[in-house]
């Protein structure tokens, strides 16, 4: 039975109500840390802020009165006067209950907003004697109140004071954070400002600390592991690296020497290849499987998307037939009986690699013999979606590819349980897209620039952030883009593209653009990674002050990928906040250096995708805010694990990291 069941006010249905949140015993209910924390103080100055809500005391000096506006939608009036003998009105939406407790002469608190001359309008209104002033801490439970919540948590908070410290003594005594029998206490009941900002910063580094642990064990574990040893038919490479249609960069060259090396290595590869998109990441990785598959191991190569395996099985396809490897394509569309001759193939070894989406990890999915496993965007695949793909061969080596350019001193922190290799710079050939500010008040150049494109019969990509035209109309969305398109250039063929489509249907789409098929290609930006459509050549971003530095990079690096110049437009508004910081576009090419701008700025717009996946999802801490407390928690994890492997140290710590390994991993 549930210990929870013995505490006062919990019956069937609060219990299961418990159970669903995760909770099911009292330790669980203490180590639920608040949410967030709401400051109650009364407000005491004359002058009400503009559009920010106070605490206000107030005395009713009438009953309310209801009006209903429309069905669902009622307000509630009522007169008051405040402390300072102010008289006002307050307006209050929908809360019916108020009826009853507010009446002439009651003492009231109310959060309010003045909305209007002698006007408030209140969010909440309490009794003034069941209102409590100070820091409340509020949980977001889903079926429990924050007051049912507390309530149960008061009965608890006695019973778990011997719960052992999560963090090492040494390092407590080194931040001077506090000790966790206070935390546990003052996180639920903060006594003041300066207990709750102890509290805050003891969870921050209690979070990064435990993070950093797991992924100093997990690169621990990785070079524990040992794999199978590749040897390396370096004349055949040669043969494939000199059939290429074009010589590797420096950046390549020294990129395939790393991966080489671990391959040649019985440690298991871990490798992170980041570069930009049309920096050639595509052709190192053909490279690397050359290697694996003339070695006489399989490859299989993971895409998140049909569009983006087809893309990648059509560009590799050739080389690797001319190099004289069987390769094939492998999807979700693939039809029964030709699956079936495939898994035949790569189970008896007649395959030796195979490009395709997750179906290349079901389960009727076999290798003879699988040696290299090269996922493209890693972070849109699950951790558990890799380690299955993984789990198919002899501990295959694992290649990463991401074209989200990640500022080295974050990528040390948030991947240090892999090596990181970096592709720097473009292939020499393909020049620069151009790019260039546009005002919204110049679009004779924008419409100059499609009929420039359509006449010379390359693609025009057209992205805005919204689908939907913005409420206020200062923004258009795609959809009414792509009737203003239509109707002007009619003899245009133009497709549409947007979250709200079925996959098909977009996927659909792409790969029209893709062959050619559609000329101008509205979208949101989805299309932000992987599609390569080589006649491409203009990109035009509407509300580009809407997108992250590291985002607009993307976004121009669609065009100008065949032998076309490409031209990106950032269309903005006359505002010269926005002219200013997209200036920086027009100047900077480096996508590391832009995405740097933006790890500065907090414009971050590919990396929020990245952290929300996986295991990088803080609570409490703030990967930038915080990020002098992460690179001291990746220190201390750093010594913990090397005191373990040398002496056997922190057993417990290094028994608690595993178990939350193991627990990320089913998720
Ligand atoms: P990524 O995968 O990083 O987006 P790709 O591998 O698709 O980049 O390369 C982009 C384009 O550049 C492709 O058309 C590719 O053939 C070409 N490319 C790659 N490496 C080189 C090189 N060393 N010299 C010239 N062109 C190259
Ligand atoms: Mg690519």
């Amino acid at each position: 039975m549930s210990a929870l069941k013995a505490l006062k006010g919990v019956g069937d249905k609060t219990l299961s109500a418990l159970h669903e949140e995760a909770l099911f015993s009292c330790e669980d209910l203490v180590l639920r840390w608040p949410k967030r924390y709401e400051i109650r103080r009364l407000f005491d100055e004359e002058v009400l802020p503009p559009e920010t809500y106070v605490y206000m005391a107030l005395t009713a000096t009438s009953d309310v009165k209801t009006a209903y506006v429309r069905s669902k939608l009622q307000v509630l009036t009522f007169n008051a006067v405040g402390d300072n003998e102010t008289k006002w009105r307050i307006k209050v939406y929908n809360q019916t209950f108020l009826r009853r407790i507010v009446k002439k002469d009651v003492a009231l608190v109310a959060l309010v907003k003045q909305t209007g001359n002698q006007t408030l309008t209140a969010m909440r209104v309490w009794l003034k004697k069941s209102f409590h002033e100070g820091i409340v801490p509020v949980y977001g439970l889903k079926k429990l109140t924050d007051h049912q919540f507390t309530k149960l948590l008061k009965q608890c908070l006695p019973m778990i004071q011997r719960r052992q410290d999560p963090l090492p003594e040494h390092l407590i005594q080194k931040y001077r954070l506090l000790d966790f029998k206070t935390v546990m206490k003052w996180a639920h009941e903060p006594p003041d400002d300066a207990a709750l900002k102890q509290v805050k910063r003891r969870l921050k580094y209690q979070e990064l600390f435990e993070y950093q642990m797991r992924v100093r064990w997990q690169r621990h574990t990785h070079r524990q592991q040992q794999g199978s040893i590749k040897s390396l038919d370096h004349a055949k490479l040669n043969q494939v690296i000199s059939a290429l249609p074009f010589s590797l960069t420096e950046s390549q060259n020294q990129t395939l020497k790393e991966i080489f090396n671990d391959l040649a290595s019985p440690r298991v590869m871990h490798r992170l290849l980041q570069g930009d998109t049309g920096s050639g990441k595509t052709v190192v990785a053909f490279i690397a499987m050359a290697a694996v598959m003339a070695s006489g191991q399989q490859v299989a190569f993971m895409a998140p998307t049909e569009l983006l395996a087809r893309q990648h099985y059509d560009t590799l396809s050739e080389l690797a037939t001319s190099a004289g490897f069987k390769l094939t394509l492998l999807s979700g569309n693939t039809p029964q009986s030709v699956r079936k001759t495939i898994i035949e193939r790569l189970a008896n070894g007649s395959l030796h690699g195979v490009i395709g989406t997750h179906a290349l990890f079901s389960k009727d999915v076999l290798y003879d013999d699988l040696g290299l496993v090269i996922t493209d965007e890693q972070h849109r695949f699950g951790v558990a979606q890799r380690q299955a793909l993984q789990k198919k061969g002899q501990r295959p080596d694992v290649l990463y590819l991401s074209a989200t350019p990640i500022p080295r001193t974050l990528g040390m922190t948030l991947f240090g349980d892999m090596d990181i290799s970096t592709l720097s710079s473009r292939p020499s050939q393909s020049e620069a897209v151009k790019t260039k500010l546009v005002s919204m008040r110049d679009r004779p150049i924008v419409r100059q620039a499609i009929q420039k494109a359509l006449k010379a019969g390359e693609q025009i990509y057209v992205v805005a952030p919204l689908i939907d035209d913005a409420e206020d109309q200062s923004q258009k969305g795609v959809i009414t883009l792509y009737d203003t398109l239509c109707t002007r250039y009619q003899e245009a063929k133009i497709g549409l593209v947007h979250g709200r489509l079925l996959a098909d249907d977009k996927a659909e789409t792409l790969e029209a653009f893709r062959r050619g098929a559609i000329d101008i290609l509205v979208a949101t930006s989805v299309i932000e990674v992987g599609i390569h459509a080589p006649l491409a050549s203009l990109m035009i971003v509407y509300h580009a002050e809407r997108f992250g530095y590291a985002q607009l990079h993307q976004l121009r690096g669609r065009v100008g990928r065949g032998d076309t110049q490409g031209l990106c437009l950032l269309l903005h508004p006359q505002d010269e906040a926005a002219v200013k910081r997209l200036d920086v576009m027009t100047q900077v090419q480096d996508g590391f250096v832009l995405s740097e701008y933006d790890f500065k700025q907090r414009g971050f717009g590919d990396l929020v995708g990245l952290m929300q996946s996986g295991h990088l999802r803080f609570q409490h801490a703030d990967h930038i805010e915080d990020f002098n407390i992460m690179q001291c928690a990746l220190e201390d994890a750093k010594n913990i694990v090397e005191a373990y492997q040398k002496h056997g140290a922190h057993q417990e710590l290094i028994e608690r990291t595993k178990n939350q390994l193991l627990r990320y991993a089913k998720h």
